[in-house]
């Protein structure tokens, strides 16, 4: 199943591991090679108690596991609920310049994931000393990094096992290993609180409701005052246009 793994040319090898299905089919696959493999994992605060408890049962599975921590709920109060659309003047950089504002605080999604998963994942994965990092990217993921499977970066190599593999390739690798939840979402939970990704979350915001409804009144709540300042701005572009 694995051609051409680099693993036993390295040794010290990440893997970082979201808890999610793709994370989850790269440990499978790297079964014979557990006793060598670091798990890095994002702890953000705000996960999921279903992904605590994979990430621990993960965790004993390996030979090491190191967590990079961040606070997102800290850094949202601060900087704003993440947002896969903005309006500049409900933005850090808007208040600046316009003060006030009665709306929420809105940041763009990249800047959330990348202080407080991103980044941290990397410099924890660099603390470590790894020259190989395994991650569960795949070719037809709606999002990836700028890296590709076989790239060296710095001195360190990347690995995508699953990069020709689409969702249901997974799923069928994973079989009823694959977490629960996935009968009702499209995607990993990644964090409670998380108002953006709303393209893929339809089917977790639906799981929310039904298994944390005080998280899901809260998460409605904050997209539905997103949504208003987005509205906001658009009546704004409609009478720029002279259509309003
Ligand atoms: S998943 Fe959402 S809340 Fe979590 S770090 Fe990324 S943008 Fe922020």
């Amino acid at each position: 199943m694995l051609k051409h793994c680099p693993i036993d040319r390295h040794e010290r090898v990440a893997l970082q591991f979201s808890g999610g299905k793709d994370s989850l089919a790269c440990l499978k696959l790297c079964e014979p090679w557990w006793s060598k493999i670091t798990l890095v994992w994002a702890n953000t605060g705000d996960a999921f108690p279903e992904t605590v408890a994979l990430v621990e049962r993960a965790r004993e599975k390996v030979g090491g596991f190191v967590e990079a921590v961040s606070d997102v709920i800290d850094w949202t109060s601060r900087y704003g609920w993440p947002a896969d659309v903005l309006p500049v003047s409900a933005s850090g950089f808007g208040r600046v310049s316009a003060g006030g504002g009665d709306g929420p605080l809105i940041a763009p999604s990249p800047a959330c994931c990348a202080a407080n998963i991103w980044a941290p994942m990397q410099r924890k994965t660099m603390e470590i000393g790894a020259t190989l990092v395994i991650r569960g990217q795949k070719g037809s993921d709606r999002l990836s990094a700028l890296v590709s499977s076989g790239d060296v970066v710095d001195g360190v190599e990347y690995w995508f096992p699953l990069e020709a593999w689409t969702d249901e390739d997974v799923f069928t690798y994973l079989g009823d290993m694959a977490p629960d939840h996935y009968e009702s979402t499209e995607t990993s939970l990644d964090c409670r609180h998380c108002t953006a990704y709303l393209a893929e979350s339809a089917g977790k915001i639906a799981w929310m409701r039904d298994h944390y409804p005080d998280v899901h009144a809260e998460v409605t709540r904050r997209i539905e005052l997103i949504e208003s300042a987005v509205l906001a701005e658009m009546q704004v572009i409609d009478r720029a246009l002279g259509r309003a």
